[in-house]
């Protein structure tokens, strides 16, 4: 009974939120003709993927660093890249932070690392977006926008801020030692999925290593957890090339995120 009244209220509750936070139709028309991964997905997964936008509107804090305006159209365009991974797995994975913090360009960034002396050094480090840990989420703009995303579709390595800093947030809990695992329940998928990841990197790394040109950004050479993250923009981003390129590595992210962007 309780339980019922409960879930009564709760989609009540819903349907209110994608009223209140409903994506206008020309701007969702926008948005899609911005990013062509997004427009190339079948009906359903674009339906759902505007529901699930409204209700990240809804349940997220924008805030513009230095003054900078954060426009519906640039809020719209975040919150449809970052709903991706969760298309099928729900806004829950989200729920650690609550603000999105945008800058104008790259930040830099102080960073303090302890050697194996135990003496702390300092570093500066220029910064396009990172995923909240112990500050918020934090993303760069001129990385993001249409033109930038529009330069970095053809030949280039595949190149997605906001699908990277988001795919990082499933696998911050990983355990030491298994960098670029997200908490799977399965047993029988999480081994998989680690000896899949290890041989892939394996053969990403001998790649780049050769010079060969890759469609994961060579960039997740630097370890595991960054070759998971920038894996995760292709699969997003260019779903079709990767299943031609790291086709076991595709067929376990479909496998994870519940979703086949190769098929729209
Ligand atoms: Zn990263």
């Amino acid at each position: 009974m309780i339980g019922g009244l409960l879930q009564r209220w709760r989609e009540h509750r819903e349907r209110k939120l994608l009223e209140r936070f409903a994506i206008a139709e020309p701007l969702w028309q926008l948005t899609l003709a911005h990013y062509p991964f997004l427009a190339r997905r079948d009906d359903a997964d674009r339906a759902e993927l505007r529901r699930l936008c409204s209700l990240f509107l809804a349940s997220k804090e924008f805030h513009g660093a230095r003054g900078l305006p954060v426009t519906d159209e640039m809020a719209v365009a975040i919150a449809a890249q970052a709903c991706l991974p969760v298309l099928r797995l729900g806004l829950d994975w989200y729920d650690r932070f609550l603000v999105i913090v945008v800058h104008e360009g790259e930040v830099v960034a102080t960073r303090e690392v302890m050697d194996e002396d135990g003496v702390v050094q300092v570093y500066e480090e220029p910064v396009v977006g990172e995923a909240p840990g112990a500050g918020p989420m934090m993303l760069a703009w001129n990385e993001i926008t249409p033109e930038a995303s529009h330069r970095l579709e053809g030949m280039d390595p595949v190149y997605n801020v906001v699908i990277h800093e988001f795919a990082h947030i499933f696998t911050m809990d990983a355990p030491e030692g298994a960098e670029g695992l997200p908490p799977i329940a399965d047993k029988a998928l999480r081994a998989r999925w680690q000896a899949t990841m290890e041989a892939e990197w394996d053969w990403f790394c001998g790649q780049v290593d050769a010079g060969a040109p890759t469609l994961i950004d060579p960039y997740g050479e630097s370890s595991l957890e960054e070759f998971y993250a920038v894996a995760v923009e292709a699969f997003f981003v260019a779903p079709r090339e990767l299943l031609a390129e790291q086709p076991r590595l595709y067929r376990l992210f479909v496998e994870f995120f519940r979703q086949d962007p190769a098929r729209g």
